[in-house]
């Protein structure tokens, strides 16, 4: 049982001794190598996730300050489709479900370059983002015309931005809560940030479905915590804010929408959905240890498997190309340890990524014509989440006999012919 060195559960301090999963050392998952970088020295730490017997968050440790990891942040939100129709439906839903007009402030924690609130602006209604990564701000304003600060959100931003701009109607919070190293300091700022009978929604990976569909390669050093719904309630109601309702999503192999009031506010029904899943939670185990302990040696046959498959491959003469260049495929090849002996190159339509290399694996990435160039028989999906646009838009891997593999959340391989053939069916 090995101890963090920090030792203390970041939200209820409680010490923090039980292992998730230790998935050894590994380089920041953004920090993207550059080609007169490639003879550097690379900075490794530790990925080992602990859960707190206490309120059972499990989290990492901070080893690196957000600082350094957020400030050129290589991610533009907007690269993909699938998650710009995610939000632009979020936006048509919450304009119908609640009284959001021109009169209102709608914030957004982490609003990227604008990506999600360029809906809302477009329908005349004010908008705010706080962005802490400057070049992604940056973007924000001058190519999408959307109100952005360049700031990390906790208590002193909230109390900035009230008095700047008042206080917000909607706050929104998509895939930033888990990224916060002081998650107390960021949902007091949340409660002071918010107006009298405003919500609050927050999306998030759900712990739920990473145990339960193995997504082991989710845990990046740029994600703090990962969160049940019964933690984040128990955080919420520390911080004086109550959930009046929850959402699962499919996004990002299975995440969950909170929606969040001031403990105060009376005009909010509370969802009989909220009472449903956290019984749910409690019945699959999430409220005793056994159920953190039993991850970690999964996810060591996950990675034996993934291995036999691509040496077998590899001994029969096969070409694997990755597709992707996701956080979530720097830890999975980092853990197995594969680099080019396995995939000679991935992929990616982000052009931010293209030219430069994996960081820890070196795995050189280049635009996804070299798919069509080098005719690989098998293209490893990196970004599973993605799957099912990635083989449509690359279906034409048939013509030479290729085939898909996704790695989780069990090690599959996908005949695009099948694939034609059911896309057919459905459409
Ligand atoms: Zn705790």
């Amino acid at each position: 049982m090995a101890q963090s060195t920090t030792g203390k559960c970041r939200f209820c301090q409680a010490p923090l001794e039980q292992t998730f999963v230790d998935l050894g050392m590994s380089p920041l998952c953004q920090d993207h190598i550059k080609p007169e970088e490639l003879n550097r020295m690379e900075p490794f730490y530790p990925l080992h996730a602990y859960v707190c017997e206490n309120c059972f968050l499990v989290q990492l440790e901070e080893f690196v300050a957000p600082s350094a990891i957020f400030n050129d942040y290589a991610y533009f939100s907007s690269y993909s489709d699938s998650w710009l129709q995610h939000v632009k439906r979020y936006t048509e839903q919450m304009i119908g479900k609640f009284p959001i007009n021109s009169k209102s402030l709608v914030a957004e924690m982490a609003s990227n370059d604008g990506y999600l609130l360029q809906y809302f602006a477009e329908k005349g209604i004010p908008v705010l983002g706080i962005e802490p990564a400057a070049n992604v701000a940056e973007h924000a304003i001058s190519k999408r015309g959307i109100r952005t600060e360049t700031k990390f959100f906790g208590l002193n931003t909230a109390k900035e931005m009230t008095s700047k701009y008042g206080k917000a109607d909607l706050l929104i919070g998509n895939n930033v809560l888990a990224h916060v190293p002081d998650i107390n300091d960021f949902v007091s700022g949340m409660k002071a940030f918010l107006a009298p009978q405003g919500l609050i929604t927050m999306e998030f990976p759900h712990l739920l479905r990473l145990v339960e569909r193995n997504q082991f390669d989710t845990i990046y050093h740029e994600h703090f915590s990962y969160l049940s719904f019964t933690t984040v309630e128990k955080i919420f109601q520390y911080h004086g804010l109550a959930l009046f309702d929850v959402e699962e999503l499919p996004t990002h192999g299975g995440s969950i929408r909170i929606y969040g009031k001031h403990i105060e506010d009376s005009s909010k029904e509370v969802s009989f959905r909220v009472t449903e899943l956290l019984k749910r939670e409690h019945v699959a185990g999430m409220s005793s240890i056994s159920f953190y302990k039993d991850f970690e040696e999964r996810v060591r046959t996950t990675k034996r498997k993934i291995l036999e498959f691509l040496i077998s491959a590899k001994a029969d003469g096969k070409k694997i190309a990755g597709y992707g260049a996701p956080g979530k495929g720097n830890t999975l090849l980092n853990y197995c340890g594969i680099r080019t002996d396995f995939i000679d190159y991935t992929v990616d339509r982000n052009p931010h990524k293209q030219g430069n290399f994996l960081p820890g694996t070196l795995i050189p990435i280049y635009e996804p014509a070299m798919i069509r160039e080098t005719k690989p028989d098998y293209v490893f999906i990196l970004p599973w989440n993605l799957k099912e646009e990635i083989m449509e838009t690359m279906s034409f891997i048939q013509e030479w006999g290729g085939k898909f593999v996704i790695p989780i959340p069990e090690l599959k391989i996908y005949d695009p012919l099948w694939l034609i053939h059911r896309f057919k069916k459905a459409s």
